[in-house]
């Protein structure tokens, strides 16, 4: 097939314009500006429960997909339901009566009398009451839920939904056994979504497909506008099975083009420098430290050299579970730019961090030429200039700090690698900051996240990844037990044995708001009076929190390192990062409150000695996804393990949009269950575009305006010239 050439209108649109343009062809582009209003039937009342749907272009009706689709060969018989079992039966409404103590004149459920030509059974609901005016006489209904025995048989239902009659679905003659359930609310009928939406893609017309068709051959895949009308029209499994692999494809090609075209536009306009070292820092570094690299360790630092040795910018991310040793690789990567005559800086997001890193680094280069300076918002003007100088003048080889590093003022002398630690804390503005300094340095950005495969693949996909996939040896797991409220001393009293042979305790305050307010301090500060009067009254107990002022809490630190302070007491500033090997037990007051990787960050707390150490979750969980999250971590200490529980509980329909990924969210296609097609994609997607970077081909530019249309404007520059 002959692609249609396209050329650019105008430059203010930039709308592509087919010459001698079909009418029944049109694009996705087209289509989002088109209101859905152009259609007809669609009155004020009804355009507004669009638009709570979420749906204001006919681009958004057409591809307003069904959540999910009912196979009506899997439904029951209501003469064969058996009581006891749970079932999904399709019935015409027969008729509806309120069930329940009516409250001001309403009954707080109903029960909706079915027939399906073998028999008739009533299903009771719950609320949902606005689903009655839906449910006239003669409506087809699919209701799933448990055959219960109350007055007679009864389907108590979980789930009810109104569904198109599938013999009037399709003018055909094979009627589709494959109903299509739509997300629906209250003014929108599920009849009538049908309705629209058959309406929308018959007005459409043929859209022009945004993915190369060579492409589509070679993976047996319907185009796009035949993919859409099966969706939402179904003829048999096998057509749908095609057409839904269609549409993920299709989500997850254009997130991966987009990260492909986002990566080359970052390598055509940056030119980065070789800097390989002589070993003169770095091996001695090495031999001085306590410990032998792991494997993996060992691995990553070679990965680390290599980009750093090759001309392009590095850009790579270290991932590795909390405590798997990713200081001391960056270390190595720093030393190695030092070596060639760069500079280098390491970035945390709190201050507890950077200082902790200052502290640990320094020493443990004491014996080498290095110059090491710390730089964050909470030293005095002496030490911020006497800081900045030395930054600027070059002096200063490693840099270590918090955002401080990348505030105005910050000049480097001769900035070569850039280490981001803790990446997820930070957005992915950050890393671009950097890059506008001067001559591109390398990135290194490192995470404890514990990002499953599938998501790193998409969050970061225009890194390289590297992974410790190895702990330091002797690390014992953390024994982590919930504990009810009422057991709380019971926590203690295993703390109390801990600390007894010389180690010391973590007691971490609940949240109360995410970010540290007043409330959470005055907690922090009630619970560290009831341990130090009460609890613990022979130990040195001690506080910290996001509240105090630098210094304090530099003093705090130090004093927990050197084993003065025995039970600290504090809020989540020391979520991340924070290593005192001697710690051996941590209370997590309140655990239900928090999320699952910030509750595996703070037990990594505990897990960096060679001390079995335990962990107590104190709290009552109240619903199901909290006790989950909870159980999880009781059972598992693996973070690539837990962070796919995570994403089984949360869903992953939070994880995009966010700040940190910068990308869409996903409206098909689940990255968990769809991991084999995001590797496909992935891997056609970079292919493409190493091949046309720019997606300037004729035949590309349909899914360059489509990458342009998913990325928005912040990427704007990805085609500039
Ligand atoms: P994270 O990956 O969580 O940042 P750190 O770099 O803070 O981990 O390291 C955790 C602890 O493990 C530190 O006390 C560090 O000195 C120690 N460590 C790092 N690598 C090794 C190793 N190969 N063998 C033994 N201990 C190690
Ligand atoms: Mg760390």
């Amino acid at each position: 097939m002959a692609w249609p050439t396209y050329k650019e209108e105008g430059k203010t649109s930039g709308r592509l314009v087919e010459p001698g343009l079909d009418l029944r062809r049109t694009t996705l582009n087209e289509l989002r500006r088109r209101p859905v209003t152009e259609l007809p039937g669609i009155g004020p009342r009804i355009e507004a429960s669009l638009k709570e749907l979420g749906i204001d272009s006919l681009a958004d009706m057409i591809s307003h997909y069904p959540s999910r689709h009912e196979d009506l060969s899997n439904v029951k018989k209501i003469s064969d339901l058996r009581v006891g079992e749970r079932a999904t039966v399709v019935g015409r409404v027969v008729s509806t009566r309120g069930v329940g103590r009516p409250v001001r004149g309403r009954t707080p459920g109903f029960a909706v009398q079915l027939y399906d030509g073998t028999g008739y059974i009533p299903a009771t609901v719950w609320g949902r009451g606005w689903l009655l005016n839906q449910l006239v006489e003669g409506v087809m209904v699919l209701v799933s839920g448990e055959v219960q025995r109350r007055y007679g048989i009864q389907i108590a239902a979980k789930s009810i939904e109104v569904v198109e009659d599938p013999a009037t679905m399709d003018e055909n003659a094979h009627a589709g056994r494959f109903v299509p359930i739509y997300p629906v609310n209250k003014g929108m009928q599920a009849r009538r979504m049908r309705t629209l939406i058959h309406r929308a893609l018959d007005a459409v017309g043929r859209v022009l497909d945004p993915l190369p068709s060579e492409l589509l051959v070679r993976h047996g895949l319907p185009n796009l506008y035949d993919a859409m009308c099966e969706v939402h029209f179904p003829t048999d499994r096998a057509g749908l099975r095609q057409a839904m692999r269609r549409l993920i494809f299709h989500e997850l090609f254009l997130m991966q083009a987009g990260l492909a075209a986002r990566k080359a536009a970052m390598e055509l306009t940056e030119t980065g420098r070789s800097h390989s070292g002589d070993g003169s820092l770095l091996n001695p570094y090495l031999k001085k430290l306590p410990f032998g690299l792991t494997g993996a360790q060992e691995r990553v630092v070679e990965e680390l050299l290599a980009d750093l040795r090759s001309e392009k910018p590095m850009r790579r991310l270290v991932q590795g579970d909390v405590g798997s040793g990713k200081t001391v690789v960056a270390v190595a990567a720093l030393l190695s730019v030092v070596e060639g005559g760069g500079q280098g800086a390491m970035m945390a997001p709190t201050e507890v961090l950077a200082e902790q890193h200052y502290l640990s680094v320094s020493s443990s280069l004491s014996e080498l030429p290095v110059n090491v300076v710390l730089l964050t918002g909470s030293q005095n003007a002496a030490e911020r200039r006497a800081a900045l100088e030395s930054v600027a003048g070059g002096e200063a080889q490693i840099v270590i700090g918090t955002h401080a590093l990348i505030q105005k003022g910050v000049e480097f002398n001769d900035l070569s690698l850039v280490v981001i630690d803790e990446q997820h804390r930070f957005g992915v503005g950050q890393r671009m900051i950097f890059k506008e300094k001067g001559a591109t340095p390398d990135t290194l950005v490192m995470t404890a996240t514990p990002i499953p495969r599938t998501l790193s693949l998409t969050l970061y996909g225009d890194l390289e990844v590297s992974i410790i996939d190895e702990l330091p040896p002797g690390r014992k797991p953390v024994e982590t037990r919930m504990v009810g409220l009422a057991e709380r001393e019971e926590a203690y009293e295993a703390v109390r044995v801990e600390l007894e042979t010389g180690r010391q305790a973590y007691v971490i305050c609940p949240l109360v708001e995410e970010s540290e307010a007043l409330e959470d301090v005055r907690a922090a500060e009630e619970l560290y009076e009831e341990l130090a009067e009460e609890i613990f009254p022979e130990r040195n107990v001690g506080i910290l929190h996001g509240r105090m002022k630098a210094a304090e809490k530099r003093e705090v630190m130090a004093r927990f390192r050197d084993g003065d302070i025995e039970v600290l007491v504090a809020t989540v500033v020391v979520e991340v990062g924070v290593d005192v090997p001697n710690a051996s037990a941590i209370i997590i007051e309140g655990a239900e409150r928090f999320g699952l990787s910030q509750l595996h960050q703070l037990r990594g707390r505990v897990c960096r000695g060679l001390h079995p150490p335990k962990c107590f979750l104190v709290g009552e969980p109240k619903t199901d996804d909290s006790r989950s999250r909870l159980e999880a971590l009781c059972e598992h200490q693996d973070g690539f393990k837990l962070s796919e529980v995570d994403l089984s509980i949360r869903g992953e329909g939070t994880l995009f949009g966010s700040r940190q990924s910068g990308m869409p969210d996903l409206k098909v296609a689940k990255l968990l269950r769809d991991i084999e097609i995001l590797v496909e994609t992935r891997k056609e997607a970079f292919e493409l575009v190493a091949a046309d970077p720019k997606l300037k081909r004729p035949e590309h530019r349909p899914l360059r305006r489509e990458i342009e249309e998913l990325l928005g404007a912040d990427v704007e520059w990805l085609f500039r010239e």
